[in-house]
């Protein structure tokens, strides 16, 4: 075994270098070098796929596939092996086409969105749907959009997200229609002024370590896009993005420490091996959702934190108290774009995006149909229709690079931060009263100790004792926003 795991670690060594990169390239680089990075990447990310499928590592599993191993060790094996299959699943060539034809899809999608071009985007768009059709044939199995999903969230299926979304579609509308009654998250107040980047930034960087992560193993920086990435567990960067109108920022940053914080809190024992891997892309969302909605967008951290925003912004929230800020932050609009929607509305944005994919992918729904298909789930679900492309079918970059079956989990990891919720509400009693004066270190604990250091080696199911049930985010969704 000490042989596989210091293989292993050697190849991550290398794919936190290429992280390093990536989180380079979006932050700090000059942008005449991105050549000269694509070239990098590319060379990195290539010895990186070489390691894991080489016939040196298939030995290394056939030599400790004859010993007696304790269970950690035989789920390291599995998991490996796991890895393993997915990797030579294949042909290089598909795997580099596929490269070559997303990274370029992505610049042309990047370019016609600014232009509402869709024209020139959806052939690109045609080109990987049936690259992914490919790709999903491969991993064997009949429904290729399962295949696709499973790359993301091992459990699931498109079945299983069927009986799930099929709940929130009944449900949400009504909770909606309700909200939209009693108007007190409707009519909210809007900020007037303008908030200064340097003071939002001041806020947000207090925000690492009162939420647990340690400064000596963290940064927070900016970037176009907010996102979180690792260099291994003991060095997690985030970053945020700053908009002077508003204060989203604060949130946007309590979504990213959360992914921050999962990760590092991963079983450092098992750094190096898929051991002290987060479990799946549903479960890190659920980890950002928690800190970004439970935590950040309640009523008790809007209590504590509204004296400090007060004394940043005296002027600008001089006719703000924490109870109209709590609407204004919490305030529930129909909107076009996916990222800025609100907590309820958020979940029938993925929705569409889900079933239209599925339907790309299982090849009931062609490309030139697409806008139209968006367009009427829009009017259907939000009552609203895009005007223009950008705004519509073409605002999201996932499927210009080739992420399909990516979007479900956000859904999903929604789902399960509300199992943990109400987990995290019965084991501490006074949880509110702790979020209202900002001592969190209990309720990181609690995800260290239920979450976290489980690393892989625990299920999604096992992690909240139960199958994941739609109910439980929708009653906490009722009881948050119905008054
Ligand atoms: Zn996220």
């Amino acid at each position: 075994m000490k042989e596989l795991k210091n293989y292993l670690n050697q190849v991550y060594l290398k794919d936190t270098a290429i992280s390093l990169l990536y989180w380079d390239r979006e932050t700090y680089m000059p942008d005449g070098a991105n050549d000269i990075r694509a070239k990098q990447i590319s060379l990195l990310s290539g010895e990186v796929h070489a390691a894991m499928t080489s016939p040196v590592l298939k030995k290394l599993l056939q030599k400790n596939n004859q010993k007696k191993l304790s269970k950690t060790d035989q789920k390291l094996i599995e998991l490996v092996k796991y890895d393993l299959k997915l990797n030579t699943a294949l042909p290089p060539k598909l795997v580099s086409e596929m490269s070559e034809l997303t990274s370029k899809a992505s610049n042309i999608w990047a370019k016609a969105r600014k232009e509402n071009d869709w024209k020139t985007f959806a052939p690109y768009l045609k080109k990987i749907i049936k690259l992914k059709q490919k790709e999903a044939d491969y991993y064997g199995g009949k429904n290729r959009y399962n295949n696709l999903i499973k790359l993301f969230d091992q459990e699931m299926t498109s079945s299983k997200i069927d009986v799930l979304f099929d709940q929130l579609k009944l449900a949400l509308p009504h909770i909606i229609a309700k909200v939209n009654e009693q108007k007190k998250h409707t009519q909210t107040k809007s900020f007037k002024g303008t908030f200064s980047q340097e003071q939002q930034q001041k806020i947000n960087q207090s925000l690492l370590p009162l939420c647990g992560l340690d400064p000596n193993h963290s940064r927070l920086d900016i970037s176009s896009h907010p996102f979180s990435i690792n260099m291994g567990i003991p060095d997690q960067r985030i970053t945020t993005r700053y908009n002077s109108h508003h204060l989203e920022s604060i949130f946007s940053t309590l979504h990213e420490i959360g992914h921050a914080m999962y990760e590092a809190n991963l079983p450092v024992k098992y750094q190096g091996t898929p051991l002290a891997k987060a479990l799946s892309m549903s479960l890190h969302e659920s980890q950002s959702r928690f800190w970004e909605n439970m935590i950040g967008l309640s009523r008790e951290f809007i209590n504590y934190i509204t004296p400090v925003l007060k004394k940043n912004f005296k002027s600008q929230l001089a006719n703000f108290n924490a109870d109209s800020l709590y609407y204004t932050f919490n305030t529930v609009k129909p909107s076009l774009i996916r990222v800025d929607s609100d907590e309820l509305h958020y979940n029938l944005h993925i929705i569409i995006r889900y079933e239209l994919e599925k339907a790309l992918i299982n090849g009931d729904l062609s490309v030139s149909d697409l806008p139209a298909a968006w367009n009427k789930m829009y009017k259907h679900y939000l009552h609203i229709t895009p005007k223009n492309y950008s705004d519509g079918v073409m605002q999201d970059s996932h499927w210009a690079g080739g992420s399909f079956g990516y979007f479900p989990t956000y859904t999903i990891g929604n789902i399960y931060s509300a199992h943990f919720y109400q987990m995290i509400k019965k084991d501490l009693a006074n949880f509110h009263t702790l979020v209202r004066k900002a001592e969190l270190q209990p309720i990181h604990n609690w995800f260290k100790q239920h979450v976290h250091q489980h690393g892989k080696m625990k299920t999604g199911g096992q992690l909240i004792g139960g199958d994941l049930n739609a109910a439980v985010y929708l009653n906490y969704l009722k009881d948050k926003f119905i008054i």
